[in-house]
């Protein structure tokens, strides 16, 4: 009996859960595993959240809500846009999803016909192009190497629209290399799209709060105020609150846009949690004091991690401005051999090595579109990296 359909036999499992999933079986099986490779905080969601959400249960709040969210936290959503990104969205301009991942899968299930393309500039986080292809679309891969910051250009852009292009895809910061696009970056390539007007524009922002450095985060619609209409601003409180496990993401953008998630969203999950949306109300309005202490220990450790990796001969790294991810280059160990005779030839091979000699998890640049990198996530205690780095030195100089 046929079991998979075309769709699904066209795109695979989530690397950097996959790689994360085999890392929890060599720990499961004793083996002392330290696990770079998922992006998410290893924090606690703050216990005012937790409280919130019992509470809200407790008050009887366990029922469906509109498939748009609750009012309140709709409210609370274009709440915090006015207050932390001085733009004005009403709150039926926004959609709650279950986790921002969701909603991007409603953006494309609700947009694209049969064979359109979205514009995806490479390194992209590994979900984009396969929520592309499940919908019918088609990615439009545009490489964006180290030597131009990892950073779309706007010759670029201008050469990768088509007829049957209907959506450009920007992630800042960026999952995996860190980077941030400046407000002067980000309105340089807003006036390529002021020429083509028919194109959407989906701006993931949910590593807002994690700026390491000194460039500031600013958002799509900030630097482009006129691409504002057809512009879908996609977020969450995942990263920003340490809510992974709730599943709690959201969007604004055009009313129309909007409108055609909810209604995609009425037949799909019905709602997003009544009791993770109550939590996420508490996150959004209550006290912002975890975002800062969360955001102030990422940069202690993204300092660790820079240190450490610039140490080892043979990787070099463009600094993250964002997010919780270092994204080496490791090509200058491709092509050598393990002190077994093995041949180390692709990003995936170095981190398959790393992860049963030096027992080590990270993902492979390749998983993102583009080879000879491989990405650690630093979301994880500083006592943690310090072991880890020390044995990928050890494990990478035993390689000739
Ligand atoms: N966008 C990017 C760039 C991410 O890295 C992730 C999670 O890893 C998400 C979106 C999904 O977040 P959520 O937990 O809200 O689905």
């Amino acid at each position: 009996v046929k079991i998979q359909s075309e769709r699904v036999k066209s795109i695979q499992s989530s690397s950097s859960l996959t790689i994360s999933a085999i890392a929890k079986e060599m720990v499961a099986r004793g083996e002392p595993v330290i696990d770079l490779s998922i992006g998410e905080p290893d924090f606690n969601t703050p216990a005012h959240i937790v409280e919130a959400a019992y509470q809200a249960m407790l008050a009887g709040q366990t029922r469906y809500t509109a498939p748009a969210g609750t009012e309140a936290l709709r409210q609370a959503v274009a709440d915090k846009f006015r207050r932390e990104n001085d733009l004005a969205y009403s709150a039926q301009q926004i959609s709650i999803g279950n986790g921002a991942k969701q909603l991007l899968f409603n953006a494309f299930a609700a947009t694209l016909e049969q064979g359109d393309e979205v514009i995806i500039p490479a390194p992209y986080w590994v979900s984009y192009a396969d929520i592309v292809r499940l919908n019918g679309g088609v990615p439009v891969v545009i490489n964006c190497p180290e030597q131009q910051g990892f950073k779309l250009t706007p010759q670029q852009l201008q050469a990768a629209f088509t007829e049957r292009t209907r959506w450009v895809m920007f992630n800042s910061p960026c999952n995996p290399t860190g980077m941030i696009y400046t407000r002067e970056e980000f309105a340089a390539l807003g006036e390529v799209l002021l020429r083509h007007p028919d194109v959407l524009i989906l701006s993931d922002e949910i590593y807002e709060h994690i700026a390491l450095g000194n460039t500031p985060f600013v958002s799509f619609v900030q630097a482009c105020p006129a691409l504002k209409e057809r512009t879908m601003v996609l977020n969450g409180v995942s990263k920003a609150y340490a809510m992974t496990g709730w599943r709690l993401g959201y969007a604004a953008g055009p009313q129309e846009l909007i409108m055609a998630l909810n209604k995609l969203q009425s037949q799909s999950t019905g709602c997003p949690s009544a009791i993770s949306q109550a939590a996420a109300l508490a996150a959004l309005q209550g006290p912002q004091d975890f975002v800062r202490e969360a955001t102030a220990e990422y940069r202690a450790r993204g300092e660790l991690v820079v240190r450490a990796l610039q140490s080892i001969s043979g990787l070099t790294l463009a600094v993250p401005d964002g997010a919780f991810y270092a994204f080496p280059n490791c090509a200058a160990y491709l092509g050598k051999r393990t002190p077994q005779g093995q041949l180390i030839s692709t990003d995936t091979e170095l981190v398959r090595y790393l992860l049963e000699e030096g027992k080590v998890a990270t993902v492979p640049g390749s998983a993102f579109g583009i080879d000879g990198y491989i990405r650690l996530s630093f979301a994880t205690s500083r006592a943690n990296l310090e072991v880890a780095l020390g044995r990928i030195r050890d494990t990478l100089a035993s390689l000739s």
